[in-house]
């Protein structure tokens, strides 16, 4: 009875896998099933009546911890990749050496991952190595029980696992604790998992930074000196956690925490340069805010935009440089664009994919210097205008262009044809005037070029 009633409170150890996680009840954790999405829920369901085990896990058990909302749902299960996919109608299996399932209803997707172990014992067993010379882990393909899932995963914050049917959490490392007492630690020896995957160090800094924790001292330590490692990671990869990074709703305090950590040299290099000059940092600190506000109100954020501006301050820079080589504004604007992104490709490795709207939005910059005749009419209706004129602000906000240019486009949106034509300012573009017919767009603020 005493026991019962303790276990209610305190929760248990599980016996049956033997492994020690505390197992804890609702009422040490407060999560309560209605919380997850049905989709997770109903997987889980579906999971539990074939007579497999079936976890949400990682992330959103985490959030839904601190009182967050989670971005999406992970589960985890004994079932094999295969009988996962055989048991929903609406899934199929996602990628090849390292299989995972999504199982979609509706527009929600749940990934279902079946549980393995980091590869380790097996590979000592058969005396293989199983990392590189670096002690980065080879192989993580490899199924393995529950108590091998969780201690394969990176931090005591991430391996808890939610059992919808009980309502219970199975902690293995401590992680509710941590939540509580908001400590990012690592699970095992810091050194050893983060050589095993380098990138640790970077979810280390972006965790810290979304969820307002403190690092751990141990886990903190070696970073410093493995920090170099991530020369050897994919950029795909660093590109990826770059974008989540940036994405997090926490871009600003993230991008700190990484300098802070000295890890920016392995994912934004350029952060050096633009943090130590006064004006770079502002125009990076305006964009990171406007960013995360965007986040936080749900509105989308481009990732294009934003890589945009991290990029801008070395446009600048190239651009004033071949300006002052005697190289006409437009060409040395457009110079300086390829230049600084055909520079970034061995560091950053944006994708290709996002050049054309970067380029859009930095070509379209000297164009709200021109507020006279029909130019501003032409690059209000120019599809990149909104992107573009935020971008304007914030070349604003960071003192590189006067507030009044910013102020000045922002009213120019704002008011109606008759207010706009009194706006329109004496031609100064330093082009000279060809004569030549005006084409008209069809309205009378084409007759109302001020003198
Ligand atoms: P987010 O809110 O950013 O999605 P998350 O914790 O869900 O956070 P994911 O990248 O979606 O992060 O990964 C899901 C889970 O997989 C993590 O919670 C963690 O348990 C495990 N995991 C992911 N990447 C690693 C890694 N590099 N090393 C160890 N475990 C990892
Ligand atoms: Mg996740």
């Amino acid at each position: 009875m005493i026991r019962r009633i303790l276990n209610k409170v305190f929760g248990r150890t599980s016996r049956a896998s033997g492994s020690g996680a505390q197992i804890l009840p609702l009422a040490a954790h407060g999560i309560r099933r209605d919380q997850l999405d049905d989709c997770a829920l109903k997987t889980c369901e579906t999971l539990a009546q074939a007579g497999y085990k079936g976890y949400v896990v990682g992330g959103a058990v985490r959030d839904l911890l601190l009182g967050k909302t989670p971005k999406d749902f992970d589960v985890a299960t004994d079932a094999t990749p295969e009988e996962v996919r055989r048991l929903f109608r609406r899934s199929r299996i996602i990628g090849r050496r390292f299989q995972i399932v999504h199982v979609m209803c509706g527009r929600v997707t749940i990934e279902v991952t079946t549980f393995r172990s980091n590869g380790q014992k097996e590979a000592d067993e058969e005396d293989e190595r199983s990392t590189d010379e670096h002690g980065r882990l080879l192989s993580d393909n490899v199924f393995g029980n529950m108590a091998d899932d969780a201690a394969r995963r990176d931090f005591t914050i991430n391996a808890l696992y939610y059992d919808p049917a009980r309502e219970e959490v199975h902690d293995y490392f401590g992680g509710v604790a941590d939540c509580k007492k908001r400590v990012l630690r690592m699970i095992g020896d810091p050194e050893t998992r983060f050589r095993e995957d380098p990138v640790r160090m970077l979810r280390a800094a972006r965790f810290a930074a979304k969820l307002d924790f403190h690092i751990d001292p141990d886990t903190r330590r070696p970073v410093a000196t493995l920090a170099p490692l991530l020369s050897n990671i994919p950029r795909a990869r660093i590109f990826d956690e770059a974008l989540k990074l940036l994405m997090s709703g926490h871009a600003l305090r993230g991008v700190h925490q990484l300098r802070a950590e000295g890890l920016h040299h392995g994912m934004l290099p350029l952060l050096d340069t633009i943090l130590d000059d006064p004006t770079g940092e502002r125009f990076i600190t305006a964009a990171l805010k406007t960013t995360d506000a965007r986040i936080a109100q749900d509105k989308p954020a481009s990732p294009a935009f934003l890589f945009g501006t991290l990029l801008w301050p070395q446009v600048l820079q190239r651009w004033r440089a071949l300006e002052a080589a005697g190289e006409k504004p437009q060409p040395a604007l457009f110079l300086a664009m390829d230049e600084v992104l055909d520079a970034q490709r061995g560091q950053l490795a944006i994708p290709r994919r996002y050049d054309g709207m970067i380029k859009e939005i930095w070509a379209l910059q000297p164009r709200f210097e021109q507020r006279g005749g029909q130019r501003p009419f032409r690059l209000l209706e120019h599809p990149r205008f909104r992107a573009a004129y935020d971008f304007l602000l914030l070349r604003a906000e960071s003192g590189e262009v006067d507030a009044e240019l910013g102020d000045w486009w922002t009213r120019f949106q704002d008011v109606d044809d008759e207010e706009r034509a009194a706006m329109l300012k004496a031609d100064s573009s330093p082009k000279p005037r060809r004569k030549r017919k005006r084409r008209k767009p069809g309205e009378s603020a084409a007759e109302t070029q001020p003198a």
